[in-house]
């Protein structure tokens, strides 16, 4: 499949990863938009928010205690952070892999543009 985050897990592409487990892989940003910006990304291809299924609940709960680990380890989750997915065009998604962006390490604005 020519999708580049599902590359990225695999190791094909070079990526600064910070937390790895049997479901999620997450790395840093290319493009960071706040001191902490790491992509959350399910190993398992799933294109958007649109396609989850039932059987990805547990997926998502488990998506959620990575960015608990994530956000201790950055030194983020006492002063707060903000967890994102974009979803198709409106919604400012670039890659076709479903993912999460944690931004933290700033005070953040509210509404995003
Ligand atoms: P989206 O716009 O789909 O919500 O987010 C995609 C994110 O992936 C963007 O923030 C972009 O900077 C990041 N990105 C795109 N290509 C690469 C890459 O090759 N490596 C890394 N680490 N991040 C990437």
């Amino acid at each position: 499949m020519d999708c580049l985050f599902c590359k990225i897990i695999q190791g094909e592409i070079p990526s600064a990863k910070i937390y790895e487990d049997d479901f999620v892989y997450a790395f840093r940003d290319i493009d960071p938009k706040a001191p902490t910006h790491v992509l959350i990304v399910p190993k398992k291809h799933i294109s958007s928010v649109n396609e989850l299924e039932a059987e990805d609940t547990a997926l998502l709960g488990k998506v959620y205690k990575a960015v608990q680990t994530i956000a201790a380890e950055e030194g983020i989750d006492k002063t707060g952070y903000r967890v994102v997915v974009n979803t198709l065009s409106d919604g400012g998604q670039t890659v076709a892999h479903l993912h999460f962006h944690l931004l933290g390490g700033r005070s953040l604005t509210w509404p995003p543009g």
